[in-house]
């Protein structure tokens, strides 16, 4: 049997992280070598998901899990305010990130590189691992050719932490790379409620809708001449992330560098 690729999992006690713990168990290529939370800490990681106890305690020092387990991928679903420090400290122990937490600066990104060619591992940032998603975004970034006037919208739910969505930047940042800079709209046109035409991102607009009840929704409008063409991904639950977390974890170890999007994991 091939060698199990080792992994450990940051935010293991968390929404995201509970599904990466339960599909990292079920795989027998992978072995689950720590878990790190804040909340929980000694609770055994399986015991959590519903499942017979795994021998690997949830911890919060994640320094130490690192050390003492030695795993070759690190998956860090936690939060924008930890994910920065968590990502570092994963490549200082040469242990590939494949990182699903949003809020990551450009600079920050850029930095996270260079750490990683400096050590010889590659990384993953992905603002989605779903590959629905991702083709969502491919479609809109091909549309955009043929109809550049677009707005993107987004929906999460009410207590996302960051407006607009890692998913829906992503997506713009692909649009932009498709269509010429050009501010759309009336040149004219004037807000009379702050914010009511979104965020501005290369001459369109984005809009973050956040409600209870929503998981994850995002939908482009193209508008040309007498015609709209809407491109729209739904997600209904976190578990239809997993199949992307388990191939990024697998095919991490064969990149040089911080990738920034599972995209670039999918040929489409
Ligand atoms: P969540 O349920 O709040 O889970 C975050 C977990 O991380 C919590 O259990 C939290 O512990 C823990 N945590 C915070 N700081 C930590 C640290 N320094 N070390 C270890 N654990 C830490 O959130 P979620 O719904 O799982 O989402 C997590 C992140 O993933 C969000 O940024 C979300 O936007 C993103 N997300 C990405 C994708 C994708 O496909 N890329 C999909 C869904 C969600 P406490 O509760 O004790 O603070």
């Amino acid at each position: 049997m091939e060698e199990q690729i080792r992994v450990a999992v940051a935010g293991a006690a968390g929404r995201m992280g509970r599904e990466v713990v339960k599909m990292v168990l079920e795989d027998p290529s992978l072995q689950l070598v720590a878990a790190i939370g804040l909340k929980n800490e000694g609770t055994d990681a399986a015991v959590l998901v519903g499942m017979p106890e795994c021998g690997v305690p949830i911890t919060s020092n994640l320094e130490r899990a690192l050390t003492e387990s030695r795993p070759h991928v690190m998956v860090d679903f936690t939060t924008p305010a930890s994910v920065y420090d968590n990502t570092e400290t994963a490549i200082r122990h040469g242990v590939a990130p494949v990182v699903g937490t949003t809020g990551f600066t450009p600079e920050q990104i850029d930095l996270l590189d260079k750490q990683c060619r400096e050590k010889g591992i590659g990384g993953l940032i992905a603002p989605n691992f779903s590959i629905g998603a991702i083709l969502m975004m491919k479609f809109a970034a091909q549309a955009a050719k043929y109809f550049p006037h677009l707005e993107i919208i987004e929906y999460h739910g009410d207590q996302k932490l960051d407006a607009p969505s890692g998913t829906a930047i992503k997506t713009a940042e692909l649009i932009a790379m498709n269509r010429e800079e050009m501010r759309q709209g009336n040149p004219q046109e004037e807000e009379t409620i702050e914010g009511s035409r979104g965020g501005y991102y290369n001459g369109f607009r984005i809009h973050s809708v956040r409600l209870p009840g929503v998981f994850a929704q995002q939908e482009v409008v193209f508008g040309g001449y007498g015609q709209t063409l809407k491109i729209r991904h739904d997600s209904y639950e976190r578990a239809g992330y997993m199949p992307g977390v388990n191939l990024a974890i697998k095919k991490v170890l064969e990149y040089q560098g911080m990738i920034y999007g599972f995209d670039h994991f999918v040929d489409a």
